[in-house]
């Protein structure tokens, strides 16, 4: 799965949710997320997004991260 990382918060930018091809983007507390088993993996967005918030979590360090995406994904 991608999950968007901190250079996310307070962010406006949408590009990210315009290409997912599943629609797993979802809004967190200040901002978004990607629900994790929704994501096929494509790795689309991850170029699109302006702020480089996206990563794999293939990725080290990111556990907190993926934590909470998952969470957020989840309240919808
Ligand atoms: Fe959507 Fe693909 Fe990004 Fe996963 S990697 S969130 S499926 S655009």
């Amino acid at each position: 799965t991608y999950i968007v990382t901190d250079n996310c918060i307070a962010c406006k930018y949408t590009d990210c949710v315009e290409v997912c091809p599943v629609d797993c983007f979802y809004e967190g507390e200040n901002m978004l997320v990607i629900h994790p088993d929704e994501c096929i993996d494509c790795g689309v967005c991850e170029p699109e997004c302006p702020a480089e918030a996206i990563k794999p979590d293939t990725e080290s360090g990111l556990d907190a991260w993926l934590e909470l995406n998952r969470k957020f994904s989840a309240a919808w």
